[in-house]
């Protein structure tokens, strides 16, 4: 019986599904297959710390509002915690708790020396100006200066965030320190010591698993149909990569609703117009679709790039897709991933298809520490690498097991930590 999390509850919305809850049964699943110890299961089911803090912010307006933010370090076995920081308004502390522990696995999966870790804030980023969203940040990285660092904490961007956070970030730290601290952050801007294809980096490791997963079927991505939810950092850049491969993006949304094309969208177009329409999705040859028709879409490969829970039991007899890779973190429920299994539709897991990110995070902090800066052809070529690596141990480990791709990659950095963990021994 594994000890009961010590994390508080928080009131579940209605039919909420609780992220922190079915991250805890995956690893519990991957803790039998791996017939760990159970005094190892209940250390790994809790994260090393929570920080909560309110971050008081004086809008233009005058009004004073306090917002919630949290900092969650899961586990630090193999280095530093790594992890993004969230902007959305469903931001829980269960959520960002969930987030750091699947950035432990994923770390751990790709062999690169981080622990996970998460942060998030409850707001829609939306319904502040430029210069209310640097306040919050600014204090949000002042209530958290001494749980973040180089050598502590690394946040980066996730959803609702970008560079221009990063950089905000860096230099709150940097003045609070007194000097120039550029490896406090990754995904920062390119003047100040970011890497050269990090922002494109999620999409295109996202490109990378789905390439690979269609070659296993002996298929490729010229002609493939393919499905995307969410139009933001991760969704925009898997769509831009998968059209230069040749793939046919058929549909892409954003939380307000999608648009379709039966013979393809043109992504370049289509990027060009959300960059200067605030982010809104429109071409001439498109017709309007909803998220719920979007997901249900006859495809190769769906892409939900958004949120978590998006595909669940309610919708899950629905999906025509032969292939789900999950750019977002957690968008498939328990159960749904159940019943996708039963029908036959591969699932490429979160923790692999969307690491890509962290892996070039990875290789900013390793170029920032040896002050040497590597052009954009040799990012893409190291964290191809890395990425193709793992893709193809988790298709060993799931044919060795007999397990889903899930489960393999579960195993896989559940099995890395347990041994680092018992390797280290249980302090004091
Ligand atoms: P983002 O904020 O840049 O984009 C999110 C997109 O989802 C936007 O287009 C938004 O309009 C859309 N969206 C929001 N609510 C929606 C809804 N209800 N239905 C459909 N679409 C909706 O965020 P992002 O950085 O692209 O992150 C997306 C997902 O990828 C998250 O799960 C995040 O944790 C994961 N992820 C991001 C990174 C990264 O490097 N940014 C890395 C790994 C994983």
């Amino acid at each position: 019986m594994v000890s009961p999390s010590l994390l508080p509850l928080e009131a579940p919305t209605p039919a909420h599904i609780c992220p922190f809850d079915q991250t805890c049964s995956y690893l519990e699943q991957a803790a039998r297959e791996l017939q760990l110890d159970q005094g190892l299961l209940a250390i790994l089911s809790n994260p090393r710390k929570v920080v909560t803090v309110s971050i008081p912010v004086k809008l233009d307006s005058g009004e004073v509002q306090v917002l919630a933010g949290h900092r969650v370090q899961h586990c630090d076995v193999l280095g530093p915690y790594k992890g993004g920081l969230r902007y959305h308004p469903a931001v829980t502390l269960r959520e960002v708790s969930a987030l750091a522990m699947l950035m432990t696995w994923k770390c751990a999966l790709l062999g690169i020396p981080y622990g996970g870790a998460k942060g998030g804030i409850a707001l829609e980023p939306a319904h502040y100006n430029i210069g209310e969203l640097e306040r919050i940040t600014r204090r949000y990285t002042s209530e958290l200066i001494k749980d973040i660092g180089p050598e502590v904490d690394i946040p980066a961007p996730d959803m609702g965030t970008s560079a221009r956070e990063m950089a905000w970030i860096m230099d709150t730290y940097s003045m609070n320190i007194g000097h120039a601290v550029p490896g406090v952050v990754t995904g920062k801007p390119i003047s100040i010591g970011g890497s050269r294809g990090r922002e494109l980096a999620t999409g295109r490791g996202v490109m990378i698993i789905v390439r690979e997963a269609l070659a296993e079927r002996g298929k490729s991505l010229v002609g493939a149909r393919v499905v995307i939810q969410g139009f933001g950092n991760v969704g925009s850049a898997a769509a831009l990569l998968l059209h230069q491969a040749g793939a046919k993006i058929l549909a892409v949304s954003t939380g307000s609703g999608g648009i379709f094309a039966e013979a393809g969208l043109d992504i370049p177009a289509l990027k060009v117009y959300a960059v200067a329409n605030s982010k809104r999705i429109a071409v001439p040859e498109a017709v309007p679709i909803t998220n719920a028709e979007l997901l249900t879409l006859p495809c190769d490969v769906l892409i939900p790039a958004a949120l978590e829970n998006q595909i669940t039991h309610e919708n899950v007899n629905q999906i025509q897709a032969s292939i789900v890779a999950e750019a977002a973190n957690g968008p498939v429920t328990l159960e749904a991933d159940q019943a996708l299994l039963a029908q036959g539709v591969t699932v490429l897991p979160d923790i692999l298809t969307n690491a890509g990110g962290v892996v070039v995070s990875y290789l900013e902090w390793v170029q920032g520490l040896s002050y040497v800066f590597w052009d954009e052809e040799r990012v893409n070529r190291e964290m191809e690498a890395l990425m193709v690596y793992a893709y193809r141990h988790v298709v060993q480990e799931s044919k060795v097991r007999q397990v889903s791709l899930r489960m393999a990659a579960y195993t896989l950095g559940v099995g890395r930590i347990a041994q680092a963990l018992t390797d280290r021994g249980l302090y004091p």
